[in-house]
C-alpha cells in the first residue's frame, strides 16, 4: 500500500478514484483474510463514502490530505450504525448509536473507514490471542504473535490493506503492535485525542493514536484527530498543531537520554545492538547521548496492573446483561442474570482482571495496593521529570525482545504483562511515545520507542523521521 501522500497525488492526477482506493482496499482484506485483522469489513458504507469524496474532488471541494483515504479503525471505537465489539462475546451484536470523536473527525477531513480492526478483548493483552473473534496473526512470521492490543490495526497497515489505522494504548498496545510488525504507532500524550466514544478499559492510562508506514503519515492522523472536546473534560485545550512541522528538522544538537535501566539485564542483545546501532549513527548526526536513570521503573508493571486492572473492574461493571450486549439465556433471578452474562459473555482474561482490579481495591486491600501503586505513578513521573531536564528526548525498546511465540498468553500469563515493560510507564505519566522500525533481530523487525515531553508530538516525530530515515 502507498502512503496518505502518494495516494494523494495519484487522487490528484486522476490515475485513481477514491472509489478505485477503497475498492482495492477491499480486495486486498478479502485477500489478507488469513490474518484475521478485521472483526466487520464496511463495504457498503464505505464505497459510498468514498463516491461522497470523489464528487466533492468533482467539484473542487476536496477536504484536505485524508479525503478519499481508506482507513481502518480498531473495533472498540464507535462508529454509529456499525457493529462496536470490543471483541468481546458480550458486545457480539452490539451496533453503536453514536461515533467516537476521533472517528468523527477522520471523517470530517473525508477519509473513509472501510473496517473494524480485530484486538484483544477490550484493549487487554499484549499478544492479540483474547479476541473472541479468534487471534490476529503476524504477517512476517507465523509462529509469532503481531503484538497487542491493537495487533488488527497494525497488521492491517502491516499486510498493505490500508496506508493508515487508528488504534489504542492503555500500557503500548499500539507501540507493541506497531514494533512487531514493522510500521510505526504513535501514543499521543494524555489528554491530546478525545477519549469519547471509546470503549473505556483504563480511563487515566487509554489514549486514542495513529498507526501508518511512515512517520509522516502519522503525523497526518494525529492532526486530524487531536484537540479539545467538550464529550471528553480530560482533552486538552491546546490548539491543533500540524505535527508534520518538524519532520525534516534532523537530529543535530539534540540531547538524547538513555535511560541505564532500560539497556542492562532483560533486554535482547540483537534487539540491544540493532537499537544502539542507531543510536550511534544519530550520535553521527550530531545529537548527544547522555545517560539518565529512571530509578523507579522496575516498578511500573507493577503498579500499571494494579491501576489498570482496578479501572477496568469499575469500567466493565456496566455490562451487566441488562444495559448492554449478551444476556444469558437461562437466568432466573437478577443476581443470577448478572452473574451468568458476565461469566458467559466474557473471555477468561478480562475475568482475570476484573478479579484482580476488584481485589486491589477492595476494603481490606485498598491501601496497600491501589494507594500505594498511585504513589509508585507520581514517583515515575517524577523520575521522568527529573530525566527531561538533562535531555530533549528518551530512547527505549518497545518489547524486551522478539515478538511472543504464540499461545504464551494462555501458557505464561505473567510473562506476558513483564513484555510490557518498556511501554506502560509512559501511561502512568500520561507522556507520548513513539515506535519505528530499526534494524532487525532474527529476521524481524525491531522496534526503537522514543519517548517525548508532554504535548511535544511535533518533535518527537522529527526525531522518529530521522530514525526512519537512517534506517533505510
Ligand atoms: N498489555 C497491556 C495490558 O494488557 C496494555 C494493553 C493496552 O495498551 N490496551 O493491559
Amino acid at each position: 500500500m502507498d502512503t496518505i501522500q502518494d495516494l494523494q497525488e495519484q487522487l490528484k492526477s486522476g490515475k485513481t478514484t477514491a472509489e478505485g482506493l477503497v475498492q482495492s482496499a477491499l480486495s486486498r482484506i478479502d485477500a489478507t483474510k488469513d490474518l484475521n485483522a478485521y472483526i466487520s469489513v464496511l463495504n457498503e458504507r464505505a464505497l459510498a463514502r468514498a463516491k461522497e469524496s470523489d464528487k466533492r474532488r468533482a467539484e473542487g471541494k476536496t477536504l484536505g490530505a485524508l479525503d478519499g483515504i481508506p482507513v481502518a479503525v480498531k473495533d472498540n471505537m464507535c462508529l454509529e450504525g456499525t457493529r462496536t465489539t470490543a471483541a468481546s462475546k458480550i458486545l457480539e451484536n452490539f451496533v453503536a448509536p453514536y461515533t467516537a470523536t476521533a472517528i468523527e473527525k477522520l471523517e470530517a477531513a473525508g477519509a473513509v473507514i472501510v473496517g473494524k480492526t480485530n484486538m484483544d478483548e477490550f484493549a487487554m493483552g499484549s499478544s492479540n490471542e483474547t479476541s473472541y473473534f479468534g487471534p490476529v496473526k503476524n504477517p512476517l512470521d507465523s509462529s509469532r504473535v503481531p503484538g497487542g492490543s491493537s495487533g488488527g490495526s497494525a497488521v492491517a497497515v502491516a499486510s498493505g490493506t490500508v496506508p493508515c489505522a487508528l488504534g489504542s494504548d492503555t500500557g503500548g498496545s499500539i507501540r507493541q503492535p506497531a514494533a512487531c510488525t514493522g510500521v510505526v504507532g504513535l501514543k499521543p500524550t494524555y489528554g491530546r485525542v478525545s477519549r469519547y466514544g471509546l470503549l473505556a478499559y483504563a480511563s487515566s492510562l487509554d489514549q486514542i493514536g495513529p498507526f501508518g508506514a511512515t512517520v509522516a503519515d502519522c503525523a497526518t492522523l494525529l492532526s486530524a484527530i487531536c484537540g479539545i472536546d467538550p464529550h471528553d473534560n480530560t482533552t486538552s485545550a491546546r490548539p491543533t498543531e500540524d505535527f508534520g512541522a518538524k519532520l525534516d528538522a534532523g537530529i543535530k544538537g539534540k540531547v538524547i537520554g538513555v535511560p541505564k535501566e532500560y539497556f542492562g539485564e532483560g533486554l535482547d542483545k540483537d534487539c540491544k545492538a540493532a537499537i544502539e546501532g542507531m543510536l550511534k549513527k544519530m550520535e553521527a548526526e550530531g545529537a548527544t547521548l547522555k545517560e539518565v536513570s529512571l530509578p523507579h521503573i522496575s516498578y511500573a508493571v507493577s503498579s500499571y496492573y494494579i491501576i489498570a486492572t482496578a479501572e477496568a473492574s469499575s469500567n466493565l461493571s456496566r455490562y451487566d446483561g441488562v444495559r448492554y450486549g449478551y444476556r444469558s439465556k437461562d437466568a432466573r433471578k437478577l443476581f443470577d442474570l448478572y452473574a451468568k452474562s458476565r461469566s458467559e459473555g466474557f473471555g477468561k482474561e478480562v475475568q482475570r482482571r476484573i478479579l484482580l482490579g476488584s481485589y486491589v481495591l477492595s476494603a481490606g486491600f485498598y491501601d496497600a495496593y491501589y494507594v500505594q501503586a498511585q504513589k509508585v505513578r507520581r514517583l515515575i513521573t517524577d523520575d521522568f521529570n527529573k530525566a527531561f531536564e538533562s535531555c530533549d528526548v528518551i530512547a527505549s525498546p518497545a518489547m524486551p525482545g522478539l515478538p511472543l511465540k504464540c499461545g504464551m498468553n494462555e501458557s505464561d500469563p505473567m510473562a506476558v504483562y513483564l513484555s510490557d515493560i518498556y511501554t506502560v510507564s509512559l501511561n502512568l505519566a500520561g507522556l507520548p511515545g513513539v515506535t519505528v522500525p530499526c534494524g532487525m533481530a532474527g529476521g524481524l523487525p525491531v522496534g526503537l520507542q522514543w519517548i517525548g515531553k508532554p504535548f511535544m508530538e511535533a518533535d518527537l516525530l522529527g526525531v522518529a523521521a530521522t530514525t526512519e530515515s537512517l534506517n533505510k
